[in-house]
């Protein structure tokens, strides 16, 4: 009795898409390894991509827990059964808008779980602004979560702050992100559409909104270990002034198998004939390429990379998210499956990815550099090809090719929503072979394997995530018993 009183709960709640509910499932596994009891709040399309994993966390004495609230799909115009935000689908902005409209109304229904079960903590999304003051009125802690590193949160605040792609005389003239360690050289065209607009947009509101409320949280979580971008941690901190704990990476607290298979969606393909097919191949020759959950591709496009992966000689692990439009194949090209029958899996939907990357055959990584792939990459210990399209990826690009060193651009010069700049057959090739063989390859495999080393032990007990983790909890502790 006396350790159920003393035991911390907090509430988690994550933006509903996959790239920011699969690290916040991890990270509320992890405190809950940590002692603390966790509750997940989320809605009832969400709650079974994720079901399975809590179950199996309850039976084997984890504490956490999932609590639902309705989504107020119709409410906004927006199709019953709409609630997670997949920019993939076709939408436009007016759908993107109707949706966060309907994440602001969750405010009152979470409250009533903050009031029901009196959380000592909130640790809610950057994209719930209103999150703040849900909190404020139980007068408990808001974190904030934004689900990048802290290389990215840097970028964003310089650019914010200085605009120097506003100084600049073309889309293509590059410049260096003022006062950031590293000299940083980015271009207009590679950042988002909506830092050019002069136009308030209700996307642009939120953000903005988002920005200023978090000014008034208690900090910010980051999924990211101090060794892996000490400077940029160190930056935040002491130039930006903000209060920040990183706990990652969070993936490794999935140890087995299943977990590690059934992250976000039950894969597409069986876990233990995906790893039977690992085996079977020698250590570092396998390129695995997987672009997230949202990219969606031209079936021109993935020609392209089914021909780029072909002419560059490798073994590969290619994933294809089907989507209306490409379930025809025509995005094959003629005989490709048997050519490389043996050579290559193709994996249509969702696979298994941190079960991949963290197999001994696997050498390389072509990755759209979401943040959680990019980690998940880095704590394998894998070069990376970096293919960015949209959100902060082409910012993660720049940590991954010019700060760590361990990897290639494919040469994507544009932001893009959804669709992505065309890279042709040639380009893929090429930079799928320099990230797998040769010395270039090796140096980089090398410095990619002590970083992988890293991020396991800063998750260790005493490393550098487990401790901030623990420093965390302790503080939360502290605060409670004031
Ligand atoms: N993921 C996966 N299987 C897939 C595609 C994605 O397990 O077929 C996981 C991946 O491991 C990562 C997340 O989905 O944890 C994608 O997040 P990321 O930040 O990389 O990209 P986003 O999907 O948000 O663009």
């Amino acid at each position: 009795m006396g350790s159920e009183i003393l035991q911390l709960h907090i509430f988690f709640f994550p933006f509903m898409a996959h790239g920011h509910m699969i690290p916040t499932v991890d990270m509320a596994k992890l405190f809950a390894l940590h002692g603390v009891k966790t509750t997940i709040v989320t809605t009832p399309l969400n709650a079974p991509f994720f079901s399975k994993t809590i179950e199996r966390s309850k039976n084997s004495g984890v504490d956490v827990d999932i609590k639902i609230i309705k989504f107020p799909s119709a409410q906004v115009g927006l199709p019953e059964g709409f609630e997670s935000l997949e920019p993939s689908k076709g939408m436009g902005m007016d759908v993107i808008s109707k949706f966060f409209l309907a994440t602001s109304l969750l405010q009152e229904p979470l409250e009533q779980l903050l009031q029901e079960f009196k959380p000592d903590c909130l640790v809610a999304d950057m994209f719930f602004p209103w999150a703040t003051d849900a909190a404020k009125k139980f007068e408990i802690p808001r974190l904030v979560f934004h689900g990048t590193s802290f290389f990215s949160l840097c970028v964003t605040e310089c650019l914010r702050q200085y605009e120097p792609h506003k100084k600049v005389e073309s889309d293509d003239e590059p410049f260096v992100v003022p006062n950031l360690p590293g000299d940083i050289e980015l271009t207009r065209k590679k950042l988002p559409d909506f830092m050019m607009q002069e136009i308030e947009t209700d996307f642009t509101k939120m953000l903005k909104a988002s920005r200023e409320s978090e000014m008034k949280t208690n900090g910010v979580v980051v999924n990211s270990f101090y060794e892996l971008e000490a400077s940029y941690a160190d930056f935040y901190r002491n130039f930006l002034g903000r209060k920040a704990w990183h706990i990652g990476p969070v993936s490794l607290c999935n140890r087995r198998i299943e977990d590690k298979a059934e992250r976000g969606k039950k894969a597409s393909i069986d876990e233990h004939e995906c790893l039977k097919w690992l085996d079977s191949k020698k250590p570092n020759s396998v390129v695995y390429v997987c672009f997230g959950s949202t990219v969606n591709f031209t079936s021109a496009q993935l020609k392209e990379i089914a021909m780029g992966l072909e002419d560059s000689g490798q073994e590969f692990i290619w994933v294809v998210r089907l989507d209306k439009g490409n379930e025809e194949e025509e995005w094959l090209p003629e005989g490709f499956e048997e050519r490389t029958k043996g050579k290559g899996l193709i994996i249509r939907g969702w696979a298994p990815q941190v079960l991949i990357l963290e197999h001994p055959a696997v050498g390389g990584f072509v990755t759209h550099c979401g943040w959680n792939s990019t980690l998940e990459g880095v704590s394998a210990g894998v070069p990376m090809v970096t293919w960015p399209i949209a959100a902060e990826q082409f910012y993660n690009e720049k940590l991954v090719t010019d700060v760590l060193k361990i990897g290639v651009s494919v040469g994507v010069k544009r932001w893009v929503r959804v669709v992505g700049d065309f890279v042709n057959r040639d380009a893929v090739g090429k930079v799928v072979k320099v990230i797998m063989v040769g010395e270039k390859a090796e140096e980089m495999r090398s410095r990619a394997k002590a970083l992988g080393e890293m991020a396991k032990r800063a998750v260790e007990k005493d490393g550098s995530s487990y401790s901030d983790l623990n420093a965390l909890i302790q503080e939360l502790s502290q605060r409670r018993g004031r």
